[in-house]
């Protein structure tokens, strides 16, 4: 469980955030609030996050006390106060629990015409962004019309970007977007459920009418790094993107039916699970290397697990 912040070699226990440290003095008091009230404790059933990530990574949080890094604190606390706020309360962190699964759609988004739009909203480096769409950006010479090679006047080689195509690597949207398309199809079968959610003017009952509930999954990403040179050196010219080719994965119940079992077997016996698969981890380490948040106790990247578990 998320037990603390650390930022360069300073640790601050969440408990000790509103005594005087130098981490706990750096933050705006909604970011601790935000921490705070979203550390998740293990009560049984998966969140939505769990299923999106590798079984590994969601055992180690919640059965391990780990810190954060004080940037991805801001970062991810940022991320959700700014859907909050952007929508303004239009049907934003909608609140998703079945029997087995619990968590929060961004948005759910009405349309004028009726068409109903599951969003998701993302703070995403340029690196993610362009993983996201599998975007290469390749830098090549820059020829004359003979072919041959161009240069400055102080004799440095002119070189161009070439962008390229490679398979997206998108699979934590995609799934959370796909569970919060099945979540909500189950709840919206729940009448006193529905009531609770929804309140949108007898639409959803029209679209149930018409015998279609969902028209798509959108995902919003917004690229922190937009408009810097490293932004552009990966092919992001655009400081946010739209990305409205989510696909639907047919096999979203076996998905999480199995990861489900996965997780709750590993919570039931403390055997910790294999290690996450390379999709999971971005280019086989580079979320091992930067950001995952239990990196410190997982053996990938150097690491080590503490003897017991909490
Ligand atoms: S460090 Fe990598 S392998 Fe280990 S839990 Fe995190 S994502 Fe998984």
């Amino acid at each position: 469980m998320l037990i603390g912040i650390r930022k360069d070699g300073y640790e601050c226990l969440l408990k000790d955030l509103f005594s005087s440290n130098p981490i706990s003095n750096e933050l705006p008091r909604v970011v601790i609030d935000h921490v705070i009230n979203n550390v998740r404790m293990w009560d049984g059933k998966p969140h939505v996050t769990d299923i999106c990530i590798d079984t590994r990574e969601a055992y180690l949080k919640y059965r391990y006390d780990y810190f954060d890094d004080l940037k991805s604190i801001i970062r991810t606390s940022f991320g959700s106060l700014r859907h909050a706020s952007v929508l303004n309360g239009i049907l934003s962190e909608v609140k998703l629990d079945s029997i087995d699964l619990s968590g929060s759609a961004d948005n759910i988004d009405i349309r004028p015409n009726g068409d109903i739009f599951v969003c998701d909203f993302k703070f995403f480096s340029s690196y993610s962004v362009a993983k996201h769409f599998g975007i290469v950006n390749t830098k090549v010479s820059k020829t004359d019309e003979f072919g041959e090679k161009t240069y400055y006047k102080n004799g440095k080689e002119k070189t161009e970007s070439i962008k390229s195509f490679t398979s997206p690597s998108n699979l934590y949207i995609t799934l959370q977007l796909n569970i919060y398309r099945k979540l909500l199809s189950e709840v919206i079968v729940l009448p006193e459920m529905k009531k609770e959610i929804i309140n949108d003017g007898g639409m959803i009952e029209r679209n149930i009418e018409r015998g279609k509930i969902f028209d798509g999954m959108e995902a919003f990403l917004f690229v922190t790094d937009g408009g810097t040179y490293m932004a552009k050196s990966r092919g992001i010219d655009e400081m946010s993107y739209l990305d409205k080719n989510i696909q639907e994965i047919q096999y979203i119940d076996s998905i999480i039916t199995k990861k489900t079992q996965a997780l709750v077997e590993a919570m039931k016996t403390d055997a910790v699970p294999p290690m996450c698969k390379d999709i999971y981890c971005m280019d086989n380490r580079y979320k091992c290397q930067n950001f995952c948040p239990v990196r410190d106790i997982c053996e990938k990247i150097g690491g080590s697990l503490p003897d017991k578990p909490f």
